[in-house]
């Protein structure tokens, strides 16, 4: 069939709905949200929660390979359409990608460096976390955390500086990270086909505002070494997944010349957006090719650019940006405004 199977309909959705459509392919979104992003691209929409059995069966009906657009898919979901549809990035990946803890421990097993971490369930255990990393360290949710939320972050913290703080997170399962101080952020979005063929674009350069990401800038001003042991980190990590789809990973560049993975995403990527703007195949091409079993396309780009989201108010400056020639923009159809809401993004190039 013609058909691809989308989980959940926000802009990440929609941009993989339009590429699709490109390629001749048709999309049906599961997502209870019926005026989502991709409702407006898609061919259909199912509505219904990411964990109703009756809709995923209904999906996975309809559907020649299904994926997805969010890292928290249920995995029970995802093992469940398994059964009856091929489900690409496999659900290891989700797995995987959901737990911190989970996350750090799998990537260090393919010899990819981290941050020095520790599981943290209770106030001693931050105490001895603390005191482990000298005082400072990252302290984060080990699920659900986005956009820099389930975040605190210690800085030569006192020895009373744990005394409440699980609680204060939640009281839900954290772990405790050494405070990397880097010299830029930067990430590899790469890809692997059916046929365990890869490749990745150049390196993107990422800045973030209020924990989210603002802006992208490639080229990324990268030692070239830096690069190429990032993109055999995310060349190990998608083999070690038996991955199929676009992948996004996040590094730390250090001063010293090593670099660190921070965590990746098991589907298209924000700081891939330039891509659209200025590759012969975009990210969301290449992952549609990739899921449907279809050939890689090169990564190769025309232009150096920078993309910067649209978050809720600065969509104001949207008729400057249509009057500036060499800015390519993109809007989520977003009906409500809100603070710290991606509306939009655009690249600008050269
Ligand atoms: P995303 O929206 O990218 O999924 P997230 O909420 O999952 O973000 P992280 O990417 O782990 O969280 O952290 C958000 C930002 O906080 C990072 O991009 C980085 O700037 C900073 N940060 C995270 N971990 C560390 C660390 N161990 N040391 C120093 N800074 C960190
Ligand atoms: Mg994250
Ligand atoms: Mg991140």
């Amino acid at each position: 069939g013609d058909m691809i199977g989308i989980i959940g309909g926000g802009q990440l959705g929609r941009m993989l709905a339009m590429a699709a459509a490109r390629l001749g392919f048709r999309t049906t979104i599961l997502e209870p949200q019926p005026d989502c992003p991709a409702a407006q691209v898609s061919n259909s929409q199912i509505l219904a929660d990411y964990d109703d059995r009756a809709a995923l069966t209904s999906l996975a009906a309809r559907s020649a390979v299904v994926t997805y657009e969010f890292e928290n898919v249920p995995v029970g979901a995802a093992r469940h359409l398994c059964e009856h549809v091929p489900v690409f990035p496999p659900p290891l990946a989700l797995e995987t990608a959901q737990d911190r803890l989970a996350e750090k421990s799998f990537l260090n097993r393919q010899d990819i460096s981290t941050a020095r971490f520790l599981p943290v369930d209770d106030d001693a255990d931050l105490r001895a976390a603390l005191d482990k990393f000298g005082g400072s360290g990252v302290l984060k949710t080990r699920r659900l955390g986005y956009d820099g939320k389930g975040q605190r972050v210690f800085r030569n913290a006192r020895r009373d500086a744990s005394d409440g703080a699980v609680e204060a997170m939640g009281g839900v399962p954290l772990i405790l990270e050494d405070l990397v101080a880097f010299d830029f952020e930067f990430s590899i979005i790469a890809a692997r086909g059916l046929d365990g063929s890869m490749m990745a674009y150049d390196a993107a350069r990422n800045e973030h505002a209020d924990g989210i990401l603002r802006r992208t800038t490639v080229p990324a001003g990268i030692d070239a070494q830096m690069e190429k042991t990032a993109r055999e980190a995310t060349f190990a990590l998608m083999d070690a997944l038996g991955y199929v789809g676009v992948i996004g990973v996040e590094f730390f560049a250090l001063a010293d010349g090593s670099v660190l993975a921070n965590e990746f995403a098991p589907r298209v990527h924000n700081s891939g957006h330039w891509t659209e703007a200025v590759c012969v195949v975009s990210q969301f091409e290449q992952h549609i090719r990739a899921v449907a079993g279809l050939p890689l396309g090169l990564p190769g780009r025309h232009s150096d650019c920078v993309m910067e989201n649209l978050i809720g108010d600065d969509i104001e400056r949207i008729p400057d940006l249509l009057g500036e020639p060499g800015v390519v923009l993109n809007l989520y159809g977003k009906t409500e405004t809100r603070p710290g809401r991606k509306m939009g993004h655009f690249t600008r190039l050269g």
